[in-house]
C-alpha cells in the first residue's frame, strides 16, 4: 500500500536514534498502516479490544507501582516491578505531552513468561492500535499479551 506522507513522517520518527535508541520499527519492513491493520485483525481475532488490552496494562502497571521499587505479586500469578527510569518520551504520532520512560516488567508465574512495557506502550496501543514492529525491544504481540497477561 502507498503510504501518506502523514504516516511518513510519523514513521521516520520511529527510526532508531529519534525517540527512543532502538527505535519502535524493530527488523520491520512494513509500512506503518500495514503493521498496524495486522495487529487490529489479531486482536479481533482474539476477541479482544485495543482499550482493554491498554486497560489491562494500566491495571497491572498501578498493582506494579505499589511496590515503590519492589515487586509486587498479584493473584498468586503475576510478579510486577516497575523501575521508574529517568526521562520521558514524546509520542511519535504527534500527540503532545510526554510519556515517562519507566519499564513496567510484568512475570507470569505460573507459565514462567514475562512481558515488559512501557507507559508509551500503553498510549501507543490505546489512541493509535500501535504495538511496534516485528523485532523492537518493546514489541507487544496481542496474541503474547493474551497469554501471559490473562
Ligand atoms: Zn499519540
Amino acid at each position: 500500500m502507498k503510504q501518506s506522507r502523514k504516516d511518513d513522517r510519523i514513521q521516520a520518527q520511529m527510526r532508531p536514534g529519534v525517540i527512543t535508541r532502538d527505535g519502535l520499527l524493530g527488523d520491520d519492513i512494513r509500512a506503518l498502516r500495514d503493521i498496524i491493520e495486522a495487529d487490529e485483525a489479531a486482536v479481533n481475532r482474539l476477541g479482544l479490544s485495543h482499550a482493554g488490552i491498554a486497560a489491562r496494562l494500566r491495571e497491572l502497571r498501578a498493582a506494579g507501582a505499589r511496590g515503590l521499587g519492589d515487586p509486587v505479586v498479584v493473584d498468586d500469578t503475576f510478579e510486577i516491578s516497575v523501575d521508574a527510569t529517568r526521562g520521558r518520551l514524546p509520542c511519535p504520532f504527534g500527540h503532545p505531552g510526554l510519556y515517562p520512560a519507566e519499564v513496567v516488567t510484568v512475570r507470569n508465574l505460573k507459565l514462567g513468561e514475562t512481558v515488559v512495557f512501557t507507559r508509551l506502550n500503553i498510549h501507543l496501543i490505546a489512541a493509535h492500535g500501535f504495538y511496534e514492529g516485528i523485532g523492537s525491544p518493546y514489541r507487544l504481540d496481542p496474541a503474547t499479551l493474551a497469554r501471559v497477561l490473562g
